[in-house]
């Protein structure tokens, strides 16, 4: 039996596998390497194993995977010093599992053109070498000491094994990278598939490319003289205890932010996270970071990276993960994924589901104990988060339901409120209405006669603010949200009736050309206001959704909502004395009244500001 080597053919169904290989998912390409690396991992694993049952004297053996890429010889080795094989082992597992395993997986897949999605990110193993090599050789020599064993494959499917030579126990896999494929004989294209899909592999991986010595005698004397004063000791390009496997109570904010920077090379510190530690049933962990978004303007794409038992899988599967926290960053490790996934499985699989509805209740939990327990930290991050926080709620009845007692509201001065504090509060004077103002520079004249009145107003100045205010009301049918103009609120009425003065409502209307304006008579609490504007609140919803719905150009922000109403505060002097004055008067101070009332509702646009500078030159001129 020694020294002879062994022929054979993939059998005779299978031979359509390497050129199916060879073409399959274009995109996916660089999972080959994570593949050999992982099976490499898994070898070192076992052998660990079997150390730690007695049944393998490890000695003072420090497991390591090498990563060699030559470029002269175009080879791509991945090497380990874990279990190894013997020859029969490579025959069962290599020619038969291995390959039995491929097909399945390439019957299962071929014709799939659903290119994009996870499809692909698991499990096609050893073969997938065939995508990138046109030649794979394997030497490998089992810890239990038998003989090594040389094998190669090409891509036509024909095999040989043969005696090798190798010392110690692990496996090398020799990818002979083919003329098409040879980009992954570039140094930086396999650094990088290498960071992407194995930083966080459970052995230490060295990557080094043969070229750089040859680079390295190339260079003058006295640089070289320099490196060897400092050999610089090679570094694994992994970090083999990533940050989630550890328990949360022995993880410093200095280790998470660390970590946050390292993966997401993100310079900017995240506002705080979640380290999610499911143990059985369950079993999965991650960790979860809210990130500063500077403007509300800028992508809210997260990242939430999914790894197999510290395998890099995919990025945002938002079957794992609902798709409205995905502005996250993070990661997870779901070790309990069946292997072989599609898309459509993971749809209807109850552990995915169930680590989702994990995810979300986490979430929630940790903004609402964020709010009761840290409430200073949390009102310092809250208008950070207030965008992702209402489009979840938006998107997901439960998970509003769980945190809305900790939706803050920002009041004009500055200070944060419950809703319940707030409502509580609006007991005697305005029930179960939340006042707010959209834009505290144009609606300060509103603000300053609620805030006289002791009202509280709270800010909403996003964009989403309005929708998010819609579906709290639908949820909660007895809070209104008003904005400060929609209404001259109960509270800013002062004592006493009025009658109303058709003659002036009529002078009111013709000089704001809006006929359907509607004018009432009130005392006022602020004597000094003359008359106010107020826009009906589902008037002006309607008009900002038809705006947002035209979006090109068709609204142009100086359209006038139909239901707007002016009120005439009797209780002013100038209201007082318009009656006495002759007519022409009467109707130029009027104008400018109106334009006042227009003026502190919102911005005027360039003409009506013409109109108005001339109108009140006009009224001067009459002192
Ligand atoms: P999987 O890893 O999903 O089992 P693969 O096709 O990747 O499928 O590998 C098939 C089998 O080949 C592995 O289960 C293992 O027994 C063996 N094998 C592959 N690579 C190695 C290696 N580096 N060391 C030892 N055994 C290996």
């Amino acid at each position: 039996m020694e020294n002879t080597t062994k022929k054979g053919g993939i059998s005779v169904q299978t031979e359509h596998i390497f050129p199916v290989i060879k073409k399959w998912l274009y995109s996916e390409k660089d999972i080959f390497l994570r593949e050999i690396v992982s099976n490499a991992a898994d070898a070192v694993t076992k052998l660990r194993r079997l150390a730690s049952l007695g049944q393998y004297d490890a000695g003072e053996e420090t497991y390591r995977i090498d990563v060699i890429l030559d470029k002269d010889a175009k080879t791509l080795t991945v090497s380990d010093n874990g279990i190894g094989m013997t020859e029969e082992e490579v025959e069962r597992y290599i020619c038969q599992i291995a390959l039995s395993g491929a097909l399945e997986f390439v019957e299962k897949y071929e014709g799939d053109n659903q290119q994009s999605g996870i499809i692909g990110h698991f499990g096609l193993g050893f073969y997938s070498a065939f995508m990138v090599s046109d030649k794979v050789e394997v030497i490998t020599r089992s810890y239990t000491g038998a003989p090594a064993v040389h094998w190669v494959c090409s891509s036509d499917g024909s095999y040989e094994s043969a005696p090798g030579e190798r010392e110690e126990h692990g496996t090398s896999v020799i990818m002979h990278i083919s003329e098409e494929e040879a980009e992954y004989l570039d140094k930086y294209k396999i650094e990088n598939i290498l960071e992407k899909y194995c930083a966080f592999m459970p052995v230490e991986i060295y990557f080094r490319a043969e070229e750089e010595e040859t680079d390295a005698k190339d260079k003058p004397k006295d640089e070289k003289a320099e490196e060897q004063k400092e050999p610089e000791a090679p570094k694994p390009i992994n970090d083999t205890t990533p940050l989630w496997l550890k328990n949360p109570s022995d993880c410093t904010p200095e280790e998470y932010k660390e970590f946050y920077r390292k993966v997401f090379h993100d310079y900017r510190e995240p506002l705080f996270w979640i380290h999610i530690n499911a143990d059985y049933p369950l079993n999965f962990r991650g960790i979860l970071y809210f990130p500063k978004i500077t403007n509300e303007y800028e992508s809210i794409e997260g990242q939430v990276k999914l790894y197999y038992n510290q395998v890099f899988v995919a990025d945002n599967i938002k079957e794992v993960i609902p798709e409205y926290l995905l502005m996250l960053k993070g990661v997870l490790d779901c070790p309990e994924l069946p292997l072989n996934v599609s898309r459509s499985y993971l749809q209807n699989n109850t552990y995915v589901s169930k680590v989702s509805a994990h995810i979300v209740k986490k979430v929630a939990d940790k903004l609402n104990s964020l709010c009761n327990t840290a409430r200073e930290e949390y009102e310092k991050v809250w208008n950070d988060i207030r965008t992702f926080v209402e489009y979840a709620c938006m998107r997901d009845r439960k998970f509003y339901d769980r945190v809305k007692d900790s939706l803050l509201l920002q009041l004009t001065d500055g200070s944060y409120v419950t809703p319940a504090a707030y409502l509580e509060s609006a007991k005697d004077t305005h029930e179960n209405t939340v006042y707010y103002t959209t834009d505290q520079a144009a609606q300060a004249q509103y603000i300053a006669m609620f805030t006289a009145q002791g009202i509280p107003v709270a800010v909403f100045d996003k964009q989403l603010d309005t929708q998010f205010v819609s579906m709290v009301e639908n949820y909660n049918s007895d809070v209104k949200y008003l904005r400060i103009d929609a209404d001259v609120a109960g509270a800013l009425k002062g004592e006493g009736e009025t009658a109303d003065q058709p003659e002036l409502s009529a002078l009111f209307v013709k000089v704001s050309g809006n006929d359907k304006l509607k004018v009432q008579f009130a005392p006022l609490k602020d004597e000094s206001v003359p008359v106010l504007l107020t826009i009906s609140e589902e008037s002006r919803r309607m008009d900002e959704m038809m705006k947002l719905y035209a979006m090109n150009g068709m609204g142009t922000g100086s359209t006038f909502p139909t239901e707007a109403t002016l009120t005439v505060n009797t209780k002013n002097a100038l209201i007082a004395k318009l009656g006495e004055m002759e007519e022409d008067k009467r109707e130029k101070t009027a104008t400018v009244l109106y334009q006042l009332a227009l003026l502190s509702q919102r911005k005027l646009t360039a003409e009506e500001l013409q109109s108005f500078l001339s109108n009140s030159y006009g009224v001067l001129g009459m002192l």
